[in-house]
């Protein structure tokens, strides 16, 4: 396996202290890895997991070319351009059943939604568009042309082709497609296992007294709900003591447990504490200073478990820069390593509604309130005070506006990016 070493000789210009938003993208994009195992489950326990074969579907669907309206069944070769017609209808074709009877020229079948079209017809007129006399069935010209109103054998899933490839994430459409083929066992990935747990003396935990100069640890809470929107089992281990003893035993049960783990605190340049130095006595880490806010550092690396190393992203303590550190870097790390194949980031584009300051150099991340005005414009303002430890900006925001590394400041009106929450928070 490659060393941290070994990854940053790979990167042009690298440098741990002053590392741009894409440099580290690329540093962990080579720094983890799919984990290889499988196991099959059924379609309701799929949901929201990730699939580890391309699906090939065992049959066509439809399996039959169908109407897709309730109406009359015609041959479309006898139907006169410009001209009224007149059919005689000859039967009835129900869905779940093939009909059996035979259509002579000038012949109709009445058909309901996902009948089996009766051989040689191809068209159906709608119910709305036809009178009927006994057993006569007219409609006027041009209602429909050859080939109308049937669904095509196949034309969802072909027999043989991949429904669904390696690397997608299984949501409620896929479910169904699943279902569709007539699978109820479906291969998917393992879960991803990662423990969190949060640090330094200043934290307090839940039912803690409050005393002078500690915080509650909310962080916990966020890395949390972060983790569980993306699927994986959560290990938690909550608020670790500035310890040499107790980290060192925090760590080695997370590694020994996970496949991933993520702390918080205790990563700055400033830090008196305990934790940096057991990352490095423990690990392959590296401490890094990124060029974006918040979040400016960050401690990524490998700790040696009885499985097997697992990655470690030690993330900042302040809560804001937890969730953006969390949604630029670990998200892309965690779905890469869960066998999610990696989309590029889908970034919404509205206008700002104010001038924002900002030096070309490094990547910030504004919480931002994207909404529509009148006339179907998205505009997003910030959302109050943008201090990396002010929670309540990122319950208040919609998405993050993105301003990139080299761009300068925004001026009102300007197009800017929007990382939106959407399901990630
Ligand atoms: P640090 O990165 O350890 O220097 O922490 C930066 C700031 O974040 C400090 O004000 C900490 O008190 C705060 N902080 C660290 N961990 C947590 C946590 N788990 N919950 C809430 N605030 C925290
Ligand atoms: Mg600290």
């Amino acid at each position: 396996m490659n060393t941290l070493q070994d990854i940053a000789a790979t990167l042009q210009g690298y440098d741990p202290n002053a590392l741009s938003v894409p440099d580290v993208l690329a540093f962990l994009e080579r720094l983890v890895s799919p984990v290889p195992d499988t196991e099959t489950v059924g379609v309701f326990d799929a949901l929201d997991r990730v699939l580890a074969k391309d699906l090939i579907s065992p049959i066509n669907v439809p399996p039959h070319d169908n109407s897709a309206m309730d109406g009359y069944a015609v041959a479309g070769a006898a139907l006169q351009p410009g001209q009224a017609s007149a059919f005689r209808c000859v039967g009835t074709a129900l869905a779940g059943a093939a009909w059996r009877g035979t259509v002579g020229p000038g012949d109709c079948v009445k058909i309901m939604t996902g009948a089996i079209m009766p051989p040689g017809l191809d068209t159906v007129v709608p119910l709305e568009f036809v009178s009927v006399d006994s057993d006569v069935v007219r409609w006027a010209a041009d209602v429909v042309r050859p080939g109308d109103n049937r669904r095509l054998l196949g034309e969802d899933l072909m027999q043989g082709r991949a429904a669904l490839a390696r690397g997608q994430r299984l949501g409620p459409a896929a479910l169904g497609l699943i279902a569709s083929l007539g699978l109820a066992q479906v291969p998917v990935v393992r879960r991803l296992r990662v423990a969190y747990f949060s640090t330094g003396d200043e934290i307090l935990s839940l039912g803690e007294a409050s005393r002078e100069g500690a915080v509650y640890d909310s962080n916990r809470y966020t890395v949390f709900g972060l983790l569980r929107r993306m699927g994986v089992d959560v290990i938690d281990m909550g608020v670790v003591k500035d310890e040499p003893q107790a980290l060192e035993a925090a760590f080695r049960q997370a590694a020994d447990a996970a496949d991933a783990i993520i702390t918080s605190g205790g990563v700055s340049m400033g830090e008196a504490d305990h934790t940096k130095a057991m990352m490095r006595q423990l690990g392959d880490v590296a401490f890094w200073r990124i060029a974006m806010r918040p979040g400016r550092p960050m401690a990524v690396g490998r700790i040696p478990g009885a499985r097997g190393p697992c990655v470690l992203f030690g993330l900042p303590g302040n809560p804001v820069a937890v969730m953006v550190t969390f949604l630029a870097f670990v998200r892309p790390a965690l779905q890469r390593m869960m066998g999610s194949t990696p989309s590029a980031p889908v970034y919404l584009q509205a206008r700002s509604a104010e001038a924002i300051r900002k030096k070309p150099g490094r990547t910030e991340y504004q919480r931002g309130l994207v909404t529509p005005s009148d006339d179907g414009q998205l505009w997003v303002r910030t959302t109050g005070n943008q201090g990396s430890g002010v929670l309540s900006s990122m319950v208040q925001g919609n998405g993050l506006i993105v301003l990139h590394h080299q761009q300068g400041s925004v001026a009102t009106g300007d197009a800017v990016d929007v990382m939106m929450f959407d399901g990630a928070i």
